[in-house]
């Protein structure tokens, strides 16, 4: 038991903002959590202990930094918002673990955040409520760089969980879930309800799971051009795999020579790009790679 008030409780919350005069930045998706089963269910997916580092994104007061703090050997967190640098001083200050680093978390060297912060750690994982407009630019900045990331666990809006999280077939699987689970396996955790935040989002919100993969779920010969390819397939969700493709990569070319290529790859031209697998997908741009499409495409 802390002899404090968790920071996050409603009452302590509505104090320390009151008495720091702080007001609420909708731009920079300032929306607080306020909820000790939230908080503790988002730390707990994270599989947290003394020897581990949590990196999180936008710490506000310091709900979920306190939390983590409980938990994990070395806490950093980056907040972009100055005027929260007094309130997470005066709240995190009983933990000489925890660091707090004023930036855009989008323009931040990771790669050297990671050696300055996490040097004697068994493991780092990212742990936030994140703000929700930047979501996914943050998201992929962390799978990308292939920071060594054990898990980033994250509240997100529902939506968004539910397209990373998305099997091939339904509406919801697009470039995002293979981009999403072409570096992790995602997991939603759990939905969550408006009423645990101050001020409450106008979206629904859900805790996901990623569990970064030591190497990618497939091996292509060229990472980038498996990303065009996969883009350009979804170009225009409901045409066929092979009219997407079309005007991308075969503007002047005939119908055919495509045609002959997705057979080779084991795809049938009238499929729709949501019905392709991570593997197929594979298959499909190292088809095409070898084929020399890359110098073709316009
Ligand atoms: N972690 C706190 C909580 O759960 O109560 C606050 C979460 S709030 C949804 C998002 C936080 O991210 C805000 O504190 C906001 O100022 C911060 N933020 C917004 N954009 C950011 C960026 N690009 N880099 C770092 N922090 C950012």
């Amino acid at each position: 038991m802390s002899i404090r008030e968790d920071v996050s409780t409603p009452r302590r919350t509505k104090e320390i903002i009151q008495r720091h005069g702080f007001s609420f930045k909708k731009s920079l998706g300032q929306n607080f959590l306020i909820d000790q089963n939230i908080l503790g269910k988002i730390v707990a997916a994270a599989g947290l202990d003394d020897t581990k580092g949590a990196l999180e994104i936008g710490p506000g007061i310091g709900a979920l930094t306190e939390k983590l703090a409980q938990e994990a050997g070395k806490v950093t967190a980056v907040e972009i918002d100055q005027r929260l640098l007094p309130i997470l001083e005066e709240v995190l200050e009983p933990y000489s673990h925890v660091n707090v680093i004023h930036g855009d978390v989008l323009k931040l060297d990771l790669q050297a955040l990671f050696a300055a912060e996490f040097g004697g750690v068994n493991g780092v994982s990212v742990v936030a409520n994140l703000p929700y407009y930047v979501t996914t630019p943050i998201l992929m900045k962390l799978l990308e760089e292939k920071l060594p990331l054990e898990h980033i666990v994250v509240m997100i809006q529902k939506e968004v969980a539910e397209r990373m999280a998305a099997a091939p077939g339904g509406k919801d699987y697009g470039s995002l879930s293979i981009a999403v689970q072409y570096y992790s396996v995602p997991e939603l955790i759990c939905t969550v309800p408006h009423s645990v935040f101050i001020p409450q989002p106008n979206v629904e919100s859900a805790v996901i799971r990623l569990t970064v993969r030591k190497t990618p779920a497939v091996a292509v010969k060229d990472e980038a051009f498996f990303f065009e390819v996969v883009q350009s397939s979804f170009a225009q969700r409901r045409k066929t795999i092979s009219n997407n493709l079309k005007s991308r990569f075969f503007p002047k070319e005939g119908r055919e020579r495509l045609e002959q290529l997705l057979e080779e790859a084991g795809i049938q031209p009238t499929r729709r790009a949501e019905t392709l697998s991570l593997d197929e997908f594979a298959k499909l741009s190292d088809t095409l790679l070898n084929a020399g499409l890359k110098e073709l495409r316009v």
